[in-house]
């Protein structure tokens, strides 16, 4: 196939594709957009053992990389994809993640984020097990991986608009062998929007070419401003062509192994979903309506739990939204299938207002992000998800940010004038479009809520003299990621899991609520600290292999709360330690999972400490997540308030104004706080102020002198 007409080579590389062996090809590619330098890097033995694939690949390719001074827009920053050994499986469902890995531009420090999509196992079957982007180009720039030739172009892109909905189409159309839609779905791209360039919240977008609806889907690697260090670097897209897939593409040890296992959970979820989560039917959104009632669902900048309205953007309504009335996967064989779109939504505002677009959502966290804004408007909440995901967006850290101001606007921090005219209080849907569109415009307060909660508490604090100690209680953001969609003021275990995770406020290391809060299953502080020590390995060990998290736990066996510990779903980690051994050959056991998994996380936890975070400081959390802040907070709950007083504290609230009761539970709290750090550094083998000691490195093998001599120095 010719280079699609228009699109210049800049540089390029031919290669013979090596397929996969055993879930790895064996090699990465390095591309430096900059130079238009290419190389093939080996995997080596050691970096399979040490660091398994997905997150693992991208940090120890991204460690080799920058220095402890490399900051996410100097050219030496990388943008790693990889998927992991499992990833491109079709037996087991949710074998299709991508994980991407960078410098962010909101917390300065390491992310990863990751995706569905079918871009990770199409690079896989193109040759590559990852793919590592450096430098920085001068003009847009397309990346293109062409399995099925054997070529890497570097291509200066002539497309101007390079909102994802507009480019990803133009794109898996242009670089397909033909028009027949078998062919376009043998392309995958990668792209972002013009939100992310003027924003540091950018988000990447995986596609899809969806058979069904012949048309291009996309998934988001949503957290920590990826997209943006792709657009600093001026990449528009990535292009993968894969040859043709089926169930030994990933040549795995043993088909027939994970054939068997699969077909057991295939079972499951086609006889348990609709009466579980449903998620074939209506997702993640399924969660609106429980969040609510358990008083978890964030509204008004999570001052609160519930809302009388919540029924508005609750399940039932998304379902009849959703299109075609059928279970939508976002890789092949996922048989959970819960990627569902909404057909045909006719655009009310901004630059393609009129048009009718699919909208590729929304999920839980998009949904409850505008229920933060006070909006319950289901229109609002499409409208809201296509032109972040289009622009290239995160929804959570958009909402959440504009939430902080809408809460700033409501306390007379921020009024219209410093708004540039914009009514910025809770429930203005329309203002909180304009400001969306302002991002992608780069002009307005828009690049201003962009630059993430953190850069605005300083910003509001030195322009205009708003209360530092106030912005910093009530600003949802921890490591300077702002928080995902739940309320956890009554659960100190999910306390911990925001706070703690490495990327920053993020649920995807732990969820804990229901065990911690509502079963009280982890009552001390050494089970909460138990708890997150299992849990972040456990899952940070889907995105080391390329699995999605939720067939894990979002469908049940029928038996599974028979089971001794029924919150880690012990037949589902059986089946994982048949995938891995179906794919790789190498027979593992639950506890050898969870040691993979432990090997990269205080590698990455290391990462941290190198580039100036990983520390007790950075662990910290706004009081918001904690308990209430305000008076107005406290009252709202105060019969619940009262009781912790006199149960937790020891204090008979009896005779004292709201003012002192708020202070003295903000007293225990922060407290609770601290005793659960020390908890989960001494179960986690880390010191006092959160560096994992050598004995640590060397027990799990890690103990490289490159890795040691970081956490001596720190030390010293
Ligand atoms: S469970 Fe949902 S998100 Fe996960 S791979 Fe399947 S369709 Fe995608």
């Amino acid at each position: 196939m010719s280079t699609p007409t228009g699109y210049r080579v800049i540089a390029e590389m031919a290669y013979e594709p090596n397929r996969p062996e055993r879930g790895y090809t064996g090699e990465t590619l390095y591309v430096n957009v900059g130079t238009g330098a290419m190389e093939t890097r080996p995997v080596t033995d050691r970096m399979k053992e040490v660091f398994i694939g997905g997150r693992g690949f991208g940090l120890w390719r991204l460690w080799n990389a920058v220095e402890p001074t490399t900051t996410w827009d100097d050219p030496a920053n990388e943008i790693v994809i990889s998927s992991g050994p499992v990833g491109g499986t079709t037996a087991y469902p949710g074998s299709g993640k991508s994980i991407v890995v960078s410098l962010s531009p909101l917390t300065g420090n390491v992310i990863d984020s990751n995706a569905g999509g079918y871009f990770g196992p199409y690079l896989k079957f193109a040759g590559w097990d990852a793919i590592e982007l450096q430098g920085k180009s001068d003009e847009n720039v397309v990346v293109f991986v062409d399995g099925k030739n054997g070529l890497i172009q570097l291509l200066a892109c002539p497309e101007t608009d390079i909102n994802t909905h507009v480019l990803a189409e133009r794109l898996m159309r242009a670089f397909a062998d033909s028009d027949a839609p078998r062919d376009i779905a043998a392309v995958s791209t990668v792209t972002t929007g013009a939100g992310a360039q003027n924003t540091r919240m950018g988000c990447l977008n995986l596609s899809f070419f969806d058979l069904k609806r012949e048309a291009v889907r996309v998934k988001q690697a949503g957290r920590g401003g990826t997209g943006t260090v792709f657009r600093d670097k001026r990449i528009a897209a990535i292009v993968v062509k894969s040859p043709a897939v089926n169930a030994a593409s990933n040549r795995p040890a043993d088909v027939s192994r994970l054939q068997e296992v699969g077909k057991r959970i295939n079972k499951e979820i086609l006889e348990l979903d609709a009466s579980q989560c449903d998620m074939r039917r209506v997702g993640t959104a399924h969660l609106v309506e429980i969040m609510d009632e358990y008083d978890l669902l964030p509204t008004h900048n999570f001052k609160y739990g519930s809302h009388p309205d919540a029924g508005k953007i609750a399940s039932s309504v998304w379902r009849e939204k959703f299109g075609q009335n059928m279970p939508d996967g976002c890789w092949l064989g996922c048989t959970m299938s819960c990627s569902h779109a909404v057909d045909d939504f006719e655009l009310k505002t901004g630059p393609y207002k009129g048009q009718k677009v699919l909208v590729d959502g929304p999920e839980y966290e998009t949904a409850a992000g505008c229920s933060n804004l006070g909006v319950y408007d289901p229109g609002f909440v499409l409208e809201a998800n296509f032109y972040c995901d289009t622009y290239g967006i995160d929804t959570i850290s958009f909402t959440t940010g504009l939430a902080f101001v809408m809460e700033c606007f409501e306390n007379g921090i921020l009024d219209a004038e410093k708004t540039g005219g914009l009514d910025l209080r809770f429930g203005n849907g329309d203002a909180a479009l304009e400001v969306l569109h302002q991002m992608a415009r780069g002009e307005g307060f828009g690049p201003i809520v962009g630059e993430g909660i953190r850069r605005m508490k300083t910003r509001f604090a030195e322009e205009y003299g708003a209360d530092p100690g106030f912005l910093r209680d009530i600003g949802m953001e921890a490591k300077g990621l702002e928080y995902s969609e739940y309320v956890t003021k009554e659960s100190l275990a999910m306390q911990g899991g925001y706070g703690l995770a490495l990327k920053g406020a993020q649920h995807d290391e732990a969820w804990l609520i229901f065990m911690d809060m509502v079963n009280n299953q982890i009552p001390t502080f050494v089970d909460k600290a138990e708890a997150l020590h299992y849990f972040p390995m456990w899952r940070t060990w889907f995105g080391l292999v390329g699995h999605c998290k939720l067939p894990w736990n979002d469908i049940e066996p029928a038996d599974n709360a028979q089971t001794a510990e029924p919150a880690k779903v012990p037949e589902h980690v059986a089946n994982y330690c048949e995938v891995f051994a179906g794919v790789t050959g190498t027979e593992v056991k639950p506890e050898d999972l969870i040691l993979q998994s432990e090997r990269v996380y205080n590698f990455q936890r290391v990462f941290g400490v190198r580039m100036g975070f990983g520390t007790r400081e950075h662990d910290a959390i706004p009081y918001r997540s904690a308990g209430p802040v305000t008076v107005e907070e406290y009252e709202s709950r105060a019969e619940r308030y009262d009781g912790q007083l006199v149960e937790k504290v020891g204090i008979g609230p009896a005779g004292m104004s709201t003012e002192e009761k708020v202070k003295a539970m903000r007293d225990y709290r922060e407290s609770q706080y601290e005793q659960l750090i020390d908890a989960v550094y001494k179960r986690r083998g880390w010191n006092e102020v959160g560096i994992p000691t050598v004995e640590k490195l060397q027990e799990l093998g890690i103990d490289f002198p490159e890795v040691v001599e970081v956490v001596r120095t720190r030390l010293k």
